[in-house]
């Protein structure tokens, strides 16, 4: 008889988007005449930049040609891709890699969920709250957080409370944990921290042999100086930290996939006998044995994210989403209610007007303006009573979905 992981049984029942697709679909089939327009889940509307899909074109045309086909490729990526990354996005920041410290992949999402895997069972995690639910699901899956309450929060793991009186921002552990993971620009927040800010846990995880596991896959949307649009801005991180990336929502690759990780080599981890190991070598070695590679054309797309033209055509589209969160931000707070992000991020995060239940605030916005968001509560229990949009639909929709909230709720 086989036996089940039985780590497994101990997640929640339904996944917070099957949830919002199973009320959606009843709504409609009982409203068939319904406009609905959705600003719940994180996909985007606007295609790849053209420079991406000309590249893309000339490498799978490469694969038809006996002289220029490739098979497997390095499983951590091709350098041209890793090189053309540092380039870019590092050292015009002042932050020195070499390619063997990027690791690129088939986005971030595979990469926050496998990378607890090089960690022992009985580290203790700390997690925002409310949370991206990767972090949480996959720690739990490996059988290090106990099983939960009736709150839905885990026992072994230490949750930050992100509320109105924090503005957002997670405060440092009362406690010792070993891993914590962070993600800002924030899912679902849309909040940042600044560099004197983030500077605090890393010398929080210096202090305590921590790790952070620093989720930067929205950093793209960053406006505002002063916000590090990688944790290796910070003096000290190199030795703490890994930073997970992601060119899904910069260029549009949420279905063509692809995204990197940096493991700096002087991030340690420990044995039973106090022994350090590399987390790079860990890293290389679990990515060797368990991942092939992204495609060749896909990799090539990336790298031409990176060309001038890509370049002025990703600015246009994440100038557009920026515009949509302006607007939606802008237009909840005239029709009066609190709002957070939107300004160096594609989230908005509002409260719910008199107290009101997430989900029962998103029943109310479906049936009474046919909006579709996220229920805050789906992100953690401190996410309860707030909602979220997204600046990720068309200016059209976004417009409509706002001058409905503003004149009918
Ligand atoms: N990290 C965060 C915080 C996200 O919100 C998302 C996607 O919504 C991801 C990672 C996943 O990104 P990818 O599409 O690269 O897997």
């Amino acid at each position: 008889m086989a036996q089940v992981n039985e780590d497994y049984l101990k997640l929640p029942g339904s996944y917070l988007f099957s949830e919002i697709a199973r009320r959606v679909n009843q709504f409609k089939e009982e409203n068939p005449m319904a406009d609905i327009i959705r600003l719940g889940i994180g996909d985007v509307t606007r295609p790849l930049p053209t420079a991406v899909v000309e590249a893309m074109k000339k490498a799978v045309d490469e694969m038809g040609q006996a002289e220029t086909f490739r098979g497997y490729g390095p499983e951590q990526g091709y350098e041209f891709l890793s090189q053309t990354i540092i380039d870019n996005d590092f050292t015009p920041r002042g932050v020195k890699l070499s390619p063997d410290e990027v690791f690129i992949s088939d986005g971030a999402k595979s990469d926050t969920a496998n990378f607890q895997e090089l960690f022992g069972v009985n580290n203790t995690i700390a997690v925002t709250d409310p949370v991206y639910p990767v972090y949480v699901d996959t720690n739990v899956m490996a059988g290090r957080t106990g099983f939960p309450n009736e709150l839905g929060q885990f026992e072994k793991l230490v949750y930050l409370p992100c509320t109105e009186e924090n503005g957002m921002k997670p405060i440092l552990p009362q406690t010792h944990v070993d891993m914590i993971y962070l993600c800002f620009p924030n899912n679902p927040s849309g909040v940042t921290l600044s560099k004197e800010e983030l500077k605090q846990w890393v010398d929080y995880a210096r202090e305590n042999q921590s790790i952070i596991l620093f989720d930067a896959a929205y950093e793209s949307f960053i406006r505002e100086e002063n916000v590090p649009h990688s944790i290796f801005e910070i003096e000290g991180a190199r030795e703490v930290a890994v930073e997970f990336r992601s060119f899904s929502k910069t260029a549009g690759f949420t279905g063509t996939r692809c995204g990197y990780t940096v493991v700096p080599k002087e991030v340690k981890v420990y044995d039973a006998k106090g022994e350090d190991h590399s987390l790079n070598s860990l890293w290389l070695r679990r990515q060797t044995t368990k991942f092939n590679g992204v495609s060749y054309p896909v990799q090539v797309a990336a790298a031409a994210v990176y060309t001038e033209e890509g370049q002025k055509q990703v600015k246009e589209t994440i100038d557009y989403y920026m515009e949509n969160a302006r607007i939606i931000r802008e237009g909840l707070e005239q029709a009066g209610y609190k709002v957070f992000g939107g300004i160096n991020a594609p989230y908005i995060w509002m409260k719910t007007p008199d107290n009101m239940g997430s989900w029962e605030f998103f029943d109310k916005l479906m049936k009474e303006v046919n909006i579709v968001g996220t229920p805050g509560a789906g992100f953690g229990a401190n996410g309860e009573g707030y909602f979220r949009l997204t600046a990720f639909g068309t200016r059209e929709n976004t417009v409509r979905a706002i001058e409905r909230i503003k004149t009918k709720m």
